[in-house]
C-alpha cells in the first residue's frame, strides 16, 4: 500500500515535469542460521539496503538513471524522457556513499557483482513504473556458495552502526573480497572473506570489525593463528580478535537480529544442521567454552566481557533478563547509551595512545574518555570473565613503606591484582607494584613464588609476574620472572643471613601483560648450614677456550649463602642460579690436574674435586673472541699451553702463512719479515698467562693477525708449536 501511495506522488510530479520513476525492490537469497543448528535449511529473501541500482536502456545497456535502495530494499529512481522504452534494472554490490565513501564487494579480480532484471517494457518513460522484485540468487562455486549482496548487507550494516555512534561516515572506501581461497582475514580497509564463508554473516562482520578497528581506533595485534579457550594468547591479539567478534554481536543487536550474541563459522558447502557448524561460542554464557575462558589473554573472555557492557535485559538472546548488572536500565556514562559509551572508549585517547593495546586499556578508556561512572557494575561484569580491573584489598601497597605484612607458610594468599589506579579516578590502573613483607630469623633458607588464582595450571587470569626480594637493609637479594607454573615467578633457595624484615615486590614482567591476577606465598624451606657440594659439571675442564673463560656449574646445598669460591686456591667469580646452583667462571689457575673447588660461607666451607687440564694445542684468546676492537678498551690477551712452556706472541698485518722448516710453521706474516714479536711470556704452572694492551695508537680499520709460537718446557726442542690465529680490527 505504501508503495502505491509513493507511486501516486510521482505521478503528480511526472505530470508536471515530464518525468517518470522506476520503483521496485531488491532482495538477496540468504541462508538462515541459528546457534543450535548452524545453517538450518531455511532460505529466505532479505532486502539489500543502500545498494546501487541502475535503470538501463535494454537496446544498448546505456544508463538511463541510477539510485540507491532504501534500508528495506525498496528503490524509486526518477527517469527522464517520454514514450515507451524497454529497460533493464541492474543492481550492483556497491553501496551508497557513507560520508563520501562506499562499501564494495568484489571478487579477487576486482569484478563487482551485479544482478539484472529481465527486459521490462515501460509504457512511457514519463509514467511511474513498478519493476517488481529483483532477487539476487546464490552464487555457486566449486564446493562453496555465497551471497555477495548479503556480504554487502553486512558491510552496510557495519557502516551504519559506526555512524549511529556519531561517526560522520567512512573515512575511506571499505572493500570486501569474496571468494578468497586463503581464509577470511582483514588488512587495512579491506576484508577478505573465505570462499567457504559466503553466508557466514558473523565471520563477515568479524572481519569488518578488524577494518573498523583500523579505520577508527587502533590495534597492536601481532596476528597469527588463534582459537577459543586459549587463555594465554598475546593479550594484544586477544583484544584485536575479541573486539572484532564483539563488534559482530553489537551490529547484529543494533539491527534487531534475533539472538545476536554469538560467534559462528559454518561450512559453506551447502550442508545443514549441527554438523554444518565449524566453530561457535555464545557471548552471554561462554558456551561451549565457559569453563576454559577467562582473563585478558583470552579472546573469548574479551568478547564475552565487552558483550556484557552492551547487551541489555531486552536483548533477544533467548535468556530471560541479563546476566550482569549492566542491563540497559541506566547509563554507564552520562549521555551515552551502551553502544556509544563503548565506541567513545574504543576511539578515545586512552586506546589510541597505548603501545600494546589490550582489553584493560579499553576498560580504562571507558573512564578516561567516555566518562563512565558505574565502576562497580562494570567491573563486576569483567570480573565474571576473570578480567580483574579493581584494586585488591591490600592496596595501597605500592611503596616500600606501605608493604603489607604476610605470614610465612604453605598457604597461598587470596587473589591479588596488578591493577591500582593512582591518578585519583578508578582508572587507569596499569603499572601496579604490590609490596609484601615478612620476618625471617638469621640463617633461614626461603622461597617466594606466585601462581595463577586457585592453582589453575591454565593461565586464565593471567599475570606475568616479576618478583624482587629485598633484605632488611633494603638491598636487592634476588629478582626473577620465571620458575613458576606458566608465566609465574619462583625464587628458591634464598638465604637470609641476618634476621629481620624481608620484602618482596610483585610487578608485571612484560609491558604487553601489564595487569592480571595472582596468588602469592613465601615460606621457609630450611636452615642455612655449611655449603655442601654434590657435583660439578663438567667434571673435567680445559684451562681456557678461544671465546670465553670456561664455566663450571656447581650443585649442592646451602650454596646460596656463599661468600667465596676458589679453584685450586685461586679465587673465582660465581653467581647463584635461580635453581640454587652456582655458575663459576674458571679463573687462571696456577696449576693443573685434580684441583679442589671450594665454596665458602660464614657457616663453613664445602669442596669437591675437579680436573683442570691444558688445551691439546697452544691457545690464544683475545677479547673472548670478539673481533671488533675499540681504542678506548685495552685488548685482553689470555694465553694457554702446557705448564711452564715459553710462549712467543707474534703479530702481523698479513694473514698469509710463513713456513720455516724445522723451526715453526706460522699461519700469519706472509714471510719472516712480516712478523713482529709482541711479547715473550713464560707460562705459569697452570700453563697460563694474561695481560692487556692499550691500542689507542694502532691504525684503524686494518686487519690484525696474532698467533702464539710455543717452546715446550717438557721437551725443549724445535719446532715451535703454534696456536690458533686470532684476527681482529680496530673500529675507532
Ligand atoms: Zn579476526
Amino acid at each position: 500500500m505504501l508503495r502505491v501511495t509513493l507511486a501516486c506522488a510521482f505521478v503528480l510530479a511526472g505530470a508536471a515535469y515530464g518525468q517518470g520513476v522506476v520503483t521496485g525492490e531488491l532482495r538477496y537469497v540468504d541462508r538462515e542460521f541459528d546457534f543450535l543448528d548452524g545453517f538450518n535449511g531455511t532460505e529466505t529473501e532479505r532486502p539489500v539496503p543502500r545498494a546501487l541500482v541502475h535503470v538501463l536502456d535494454a537496446s544498448d545497456e546505456s544508463t538511463l538513471a541510477s539510485g540507491y535502495t532504501e534500508l528495506d530494499g525498496g528503490f524509486a529512481i526518477p527517469v527522464v524522457g517520454s514514450g515507451p522504452k524497454d529497460v533493464l534494472v541492474r543492481a550492483f554490490t556497491i553501496s551508497a556513499p557513507f560520508g563520501g565513501n562506499p562499501v564494495y564487494v568484489q571478487d579477487l579480480s576486482l569484478n563487482i557483482y551485479s544482478t539484472t532484471s529481465p527486459v521490462l517494457s515501460m509504457p512511457s518513460l514519463d509514467q511511474p513504473f513498478d519493476a517488481g522484485v529483483l532477487v539476487a540468487p546464490k552464487v555457486l562455486g566449486p564446493g562453496y556458495q555465497g551471497g555477495p549482496f548479503g556480504i554487502l548487507d553486512q558491510g552496510v550494516r557495519a557502516a551504519l552502526y559506526v555512524m549511529a555512534q556519531g561517526e560522520p561516515g567512512l573515512p575511506m572506501r571499505v572493500d570486501l573480497f569474496w571468494p578468497e581461497p586463503g581464509g577470511s582475514f582483514a588488512s587495512g580497509n579491506a576484508a577478505h572473506i573465505q570462499d567457504d564463508d559466503g553466508f557466514d554473516d558473523i565471520v563477515v562482520l568479524h572481519e569488518l570489525g578488524h577494518v573498523m578497528q583500523h579505520l577508527y581506533s587502533d590495534s597492536d595485534s601481532p596476528g597469527g593463528s588463534h582459537s577459543f579457550s586459549q587463555s594465554d594468547q598475546d593479550p594484544r591479539l586477544s583484544m584485536g580478535e575479541g573486539w572484532a567478534s564483539f563488534f559482530a554481536g553489537a551490529v547484529r543487536q543494533h539491527f534487531g537480529e534475533p539472538n545476536p550474541g554469538f560467534y559462528m563459522d559454518c561450512k559453506g558447502n551447502g550442508v545443514t544442521g549441527p554438523f554444518s557448524v565449524q566453530l561457535k561460542m555464545r557471548f552471554e554464557d561462554g558456551q561451549p567454552y565457559a569453563n576454559s575462558t577467562g582473563g585478558e589473554a583470552d579472546e573469548g573472555a574479551v568478547f564475552c566481557a565487552l558483550w556484557d557492557l552492551v547487551d541489555r535485559a531486552d536483548t533477544n538472546d533467548g535468556f530471560a533478563g541479563d546476566d550482569d548488572l549492566v542491563d540497559g536500565s541506566f547509563e554507564i556514562a552520562p549521555g551515552l547509551d551502551l553502544d556509544a559509551a563503548q565506541w567513545a572508549a574504543f576511539t578515545g585517547g586512552e586506546v589510541l595512545g597505548t603501545f600494546s593495546l589490550h582489553v584493560v586499556d579499553l576498560w580504562d578508556g571507558y573512564f578516561v574518555d567516555a566518562g563512565a561512572v558505574r565502576y562497580d557494575e562494570m567491573s563486576s561484569a569483567l570480573d565474571a570473565w576473570k578480567i580483574r580491573v579493581r584494586p585488591d584489598g591490600a592496596e595501597p601497597n605500592d611503596s616500600t613503606s606501605s608493604a603489607v605484612p604476610i605470614a610465612l607458610g604453605d598457604a597461598w594468599s587470596e587473589t591479588r591484582t596488578l591493577y591500582h589506579a593512582t591518578s585519583g579516578g578508578p582508572a587507569p590502573g596499569n603499572g601496579d607494584v604490590d609490596q609484601w613483607s615478612f620476618h625471617l630469623d638469621a640463617d633461614a633458607v626461603f622461597e617466594v613464588e606466585t601462581r595463577y588464582p586457585g592453582g589453575n595450571p591454565d593461565a586464565e587470569t593471567y599475570a606475568d609476574t616479576l618478583l624482587s626480594v629485598f633484605n632488611p637493609s633494603g638491598a636487592l637479594l634476588a629478582t626473577g620472572g620465571d620458575g613458576g607454573v606458566g608465566r609465574n615467578a619462583k625464587l628458591s633457595d634464598l638465604a637470609a643471613p641476618i634476621s629481620g624484615t624481608y620484602r618482596v615486590a610483585v610487578r608485571a614482567e612484560s609491558g604487553s601483560r601489564p595487569t592480571g591476577s595472582y596468588e602469592l606465598r613465601a615460606r621457609q624451606t630450611g636452615v642455612l648450614g655449611p655449603p655442601q657440594i654434590s657435583g660439578v659439571t663438567p667434571s673435567s675442564v680445559q684451562t681456557l677456550q678461544t671465546t670465553a673463560q670456561p664455566t663450571v656449574i656447581v650443585s649442592g646445598t646451602n650454596l646460596n649463602g656463599f661468600t667465596g669460591v676458589a679453584i685450586g686456591g685461586v679465587p673465582a667469580a660465581a653467581t647463584l642460579q635461580p635453581d640454587g646452583d652456582l655458575a663459576v667462571t674458571l679463573p687462571l689457575v696456577d696449576q693443573v690436574g685434580a684441583l679442589d673447588l671450594s665454596v665458602t660461607s660464614p657457616l663453613g666451607t664445602g669442596s669437591f674435586p675437579i680436573d683442570v687440564h691444558p688445551p691439546p694445542a697452544p691457545l690464544l684468546n683475545i677479547q673472548d673472541g670478539l673481533s671488533f676492537w675499540f681504542s678506548f678498551t685495552p685488548l685482553s690477551f689470555k694465553l694457554a699451553a702446557e705448564p711452564n712452556d715459553l710462549a712467543f706472541l707474534l703479530f702481523s698485518l698479513s694473514g698469509d702463512p710463513t713456513p720455516i722448516p724445522g723451526i715453526v710453521d706460522l699461519g700469519i706474516g706472509g714471510g719472516i719479515g712480516g712478523i713482529v714479536e709482541v711479547k715473550t711470556v713464560p707460562l705459569s704452572g697452570g700453563g697460563l698467562h694474561a695481560f692487556s694492551l692499550g691500542i689507542g695508537t694502532a691504525p684503524i680499520g686494518v686487519d690484525f693477525h696474532f698467533q702464539l709460537a710455543v717452546l715446550s718446557a717438557a721437551t725443549g726442542t724445535l719446532p715451535l708449536v703454534t696456536s690458533n690465529v686470532v684476527k681482529g680490527k680496530k673500529l675507532n
